[in-house]
């Protein structure tokens, strides 16, 4: 007994059968609850009183570790999946895709390179070509997920830059810019820091729109220094999409690298209710969505897709005698494509979910978000005291209530928690304090709107 100390978490042995079953166990309950309620945040000095320390150098066990998660941790954790969970953009994985995350990780399956992971690759190239379709990317368009958009607007953003050096004359002591809306996404001004690069941001107007003329304005400033424009394809705040199809006119004139940022809005693009807003997406060099958004994946997951990857690879690739194996050959391999070597196939819990239940389920469930939004929104119109910031174009709706100040949404909002009614923080636009609904989960109903909406009273 003794000698297989050093291989007692590896065996196959009563103990692992046990631990296995304990987890799948909490597992398939945990997936199949419907009253999983909200919960909330606890102090770091509440934690440490409950569970006490877990880690010494004899373990506690299994059965102990999973019984302080399940009665300790997991309810400090916000449940992001629950229909009353409308804050920032929440969370809705498919049941499909939540049981297949399983299965990821039961395989150990590695997802860098063809040559390791050829079967999964292909599996989530054929999600990622689908999306490409959807977004009326030419055939070709491919790319990889990524784990947030935060990463991929990064990695596309590096390429963009790789691609820019290979044609310009610009000196290289000129400063590269990114041009986008004021009303980007912070993980844009963040990829710009990383890059060491400027950010030109346009100001819009009222409807929170990037148009042609503004960006012209910063084509004709910064000339060839410009590395992308990006366009916004659903602001996170307002679900404000771009006028892409006036900004992709302006590549007759000027050369630059389209950037289409959609981690949240980009699947709106699915549902026939939105997708004349999407136009001009198809002349995107490359883009990003988010799975663990609007595409119901667990996180993490980002698919970033470039219109002609080799652009991705060039920038990407990494190069080393341990990679030579893997470079040196025309496979296709996903590790090539974005800031990352080794990596977990995050995209298979969307692609074992999408082939589940076919793309018009997908439709559906997307488009119950949008009319959920506009039927919230016309009631909201309908209240006296309350007042929308913007008419809403997806699944977010924004609105005021007369005479609030940033204290009063604030109270609003820890009460809906402590009451554990819902789980909406207060947003802001121009200095002014909202109350924000970001919808994405096919159970939110327009009762549990109504309900919330009932408290601000
Ligand atoms: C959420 C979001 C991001 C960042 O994505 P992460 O997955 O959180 O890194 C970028 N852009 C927009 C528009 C977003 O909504």
């Amino acid at each position: 007994m003794n000698d297989d100390r050093h291989s007692r978490m590896h065996q196959v042995s009563d103990e692992s059968r046990n631990l296995v079953n304990l987890v799948l166990d909490y597992s398939r309950r945990r997936t199949l609850a419907v009253d999983t309620p909200l919960d909330r945040p606890t102090t770091e000095a509440e934690l440490n009183r409950l569970a006490g320390p877990t880690i010494g150098e004899e373990g506690i066990g299994s059965a102990r570790a999973l019984a302080i998660f399940e009665h300790i941790f997991a309810p400090a954790c916000i449940t992001t999946d629950h229909p009353k969970y409308l804050s920032f953009i929440p969370s809705a994985p498919t049941k499909a895709a939540i049981a297949f995350d399983l299965v990821v990780s039961a395989s150990a399956l590695y997802g860098g390179s063809w040559l390791e992971g050829a079967g999964v690759i292909h599996a989530e190239n054929e999600v990622l070509t689908w999306l490409a379709g959807e977004f009326g990317l030419p055939a070709g368009a491919g790319g990889v997920f990524v784990q947030g958009g935060t990463i991929g607007n990064l990695s596309a953003l590096v390429a963009a830059r790789e691609a820019r050096k290979a044609t310009t004359t610009a000196r290289s002591s000129d400063r590269w810019v990114i041009v986008c809306s004021a009303e980007a996404h912070s993980s844009i001004a963040s990829a710009a820091e990383v890059m060491d690069v400027d950010v030109a941001p346009v100001v819009t107007g009222e409807d929170g729109r990037l148009r042609a003329p503004g960006v012209r304005a910063a084509l004709e400033e910064h000339g060839d220094a410009v590395i992308a424009v990006v366009a916004t394809a659903g602001t996170t705040n307002f679900g404000t999409i771009d006028d892409i199809a006036s900004i992709a006119e302006l590549k007759e004139e000027f050369d630059f690298w389209l950037h289409v940022d959609g981690a949240y809005g980009l699947a709106g693009m699915l549902s026939p209710l939105a997708r004349h807003r999407f136009a001009g997406v198809e002349a995107a060099d490359s883009l990003v969505v988010d799975p663990h958004k609007w595409l119901f994946a667990p996180f993490d997951a980002c698919a970033l897709i470039y219109r002609d990857p080799t652009s991705g690879r060039r920038a990407h690739t990494q190069r080393a005698e341990y990679l030579d194996t893997l470079t040196e050959t025309d496979d296709w391999s996903p590790s090539d494509y974005a800031i990352q070597l080794t990596r977990r196939p995050r995209g298979l819990p969307l692609w074992f979910s999408l082939a589940s239940y076919g793309a018009q389920t997908y439709r559906e469930a997307i488009s119950h978000s949008i009319e959920l939004a506009r039927e919230i929104a016309s009631e909201i119109r309908r209240r006296p005291g309350l007042r929308l910031v913007r008419e809403p174009e997806l699944s977010v709706v924004v609105f005021e209530r007369d005479g609030w100040e940033r204290a009063d949404y604030d109270r609003w909002s820890e009460r809906l928690l402590d009451d554990q009614r819902a789980f909406v923080v207060p947003s802001s636009h121009r200095g002014r304090p909202n109350a924000r609904f970001a919808i994405v989960n096919p159970l939110t109903t327009f009762d549990d709107l109504v309900d919330i909406l009932d408290t601000m009273e």
